[in-house]
């Protein structure tokens, strides 16, 4: 499968698509949620063409793998649920048809701002 410029994440990363931005920088950008599971429900994407974690993993270079976890971190902080700033949360990312991804460009979901839940329904 290769990577569709089309999907609903490029075209936000293109600014065709408005976001409810958190956060930017040269690897990453985080925007809230359209439907909210949680309180706060914000999601975490490179900046690169990466369809899922196994496709980032395979391809990504290390400046964007530091780039994405430094970015889910400071994200978490800046939203105040961080360990340091609040009461912690859940980084999920779905992988594909079994993992349940609706949209084919690598994304951590950070769910917090209260307790998250049972993990798996
Ligand atoms: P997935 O099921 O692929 O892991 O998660 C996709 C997420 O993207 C869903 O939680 C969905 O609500 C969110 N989403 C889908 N379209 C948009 C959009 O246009 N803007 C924003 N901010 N989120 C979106």
């Amino acid at each position: 499968m290769s990577y569709d410029d089309n999907n609903i994440f490029a075209k936000i990363l293109r600014g065709e698509i408005p976001c409810k931005k958190i956060y930017e920088d040269d690897h990453v950008l985080s925007f809230h949620d359209i439907n909210p599971q949680k309180k706060i429900h914000a999601l975490v994407i490179p900046k690169g063409k990466y369809i899922d974690f196994d496709d980032f993993s395979q391809k990504a270079s290390p400046e964007e793998m530091v780039g994405l976890l430094k970015g889910i971190s400071l994200v978490a902080k800046k939203l105040g649920i961080s360990v340091d700033t609040g009461k912690g949360y859940r980084a999920l990312a779905n992988i594909s048809e079994h993992g349940g991804q609706e949209v084919p460009h690598l994304h951590f979901h950070l769910f917090g701002g209260e307790k998250v839940g049972k993990m798996v329904e």
